[in-house]
């Protein structure tokens, strides 16, 4: 990170990133942060929010860390009285929480899995902007986290990339319904070794393959999520809306 250019797009903003004490949301908060803006960051677990926190403010960011299990409805709305109670309101969304709790066929997942991949990866980011709609400033801006895998759900994770995939209508679907006071864009990252993707870093083999997949010949580091995530959230992208930009090293997703 400190290796990068850094300027303060953000300064005065106040954003949210969920699901960020760690991997690519923290990255994303981080870089926010170190462009100028007050960042909230929030998890499930409380000690991994203090520890996000702290590590910020280390750093010098403007930080306020609140507990939000993105399916808790309670969580969600504390998360946001809490920002607009410490800064009085919100300027970026980032919706970044996703599971992947099973390696089932499409066909063998059961009813509860299919629930909870909906609830978690698509619903509870569209709670959590009903939430938050309020207290949106004109020339906000939300992101999405979707995937590469939303291109082209694989197996073993094929209705995890189905959700990414519904997330790519959503931002279509919600940048017409915000427009034209806030813009909503979408970052499909390829493959991040971060504990998520914890198959990648545990078997060389499969990291080698994926790999050879890129054009780059490497993975994608949170720092490059958080760069492409900064940048649509960003008034550089004051005319961007509605789009999803692939972070992927090369790897296809569409024409
Ligand atoms: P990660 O490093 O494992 O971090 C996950 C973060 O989410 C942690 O801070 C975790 O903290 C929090 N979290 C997990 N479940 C949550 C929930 N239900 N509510 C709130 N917070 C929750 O994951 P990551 O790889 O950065 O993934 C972030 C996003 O990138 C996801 O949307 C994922 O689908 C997407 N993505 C990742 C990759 C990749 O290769 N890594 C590729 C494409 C897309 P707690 O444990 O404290 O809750």
């Amino acid at each position: 990170m400190e290796k990068t250019k850094i300027g303060r797009r953000f300064q005065g903003k106040v954003a949210i990133v969920t699901a960020s004490t760690q991997g690519i949301g923290f990255a994303i908060a981080e870089r926010l942060g170190l462009e100028g803006a007050s960042v909230v960051i929030s998890s499930r677990k409380q000690r991994n929010v203090d520890e996000a926190v702290e590590k910020l403010k280390v750093k010098g960011i403007e930080a306020l860390g609140v507990v939000c299990h993105v399916s808790n409805a309670q969580q969600r709305m504390n998360l946001i009285s809490k920002t607009v109670e410490k800064y009085g309101k919100i300027d970026v969304v980032v919706s970044n929480a996703a599971a992947n709790p099973s390696v089932d066929t499409i066909l063998q997942t059961k009813d509860s899995v299919l629930d909870k991949l909906w609830e978690i990866n698509v619903k509870a980011s569209i709670l959590l902007l009903q939430d938050a709609v309020p207290y949106l400033q004109k020339g906000s801006s939300v992101v999405f986290i979707s995937s590469i895998a939303g291109y082209q759900p694989q197996a073993s994770m094929a209705m995890y990339g189905v959700t990414k995939t519904a997330l790519l209508g959503l931002t279509k679907a919600l940048a017409a319904e915000m427009a034209p006071d806030t813009r909503v864009n979408c970052v499909a990252p390829g493959f991040v070794p971060t504990r998520f993707a914890e198959f990648i870093t545990k078997n060389d083999d499969v990291r080698k393959a994926i790999e050879e997949k890129t054009l780059l010949n490497k993975l994608g580091t949170a720092e490059d999520m958080a760069a492409a995530a900064a940048f649509l959230a960003s008034d550089d992208a004051s005319y961007i809306t509605g789009e999803t930009l692939v972070v992927a090293g090369g790897i296809p997703s569409r024409l």
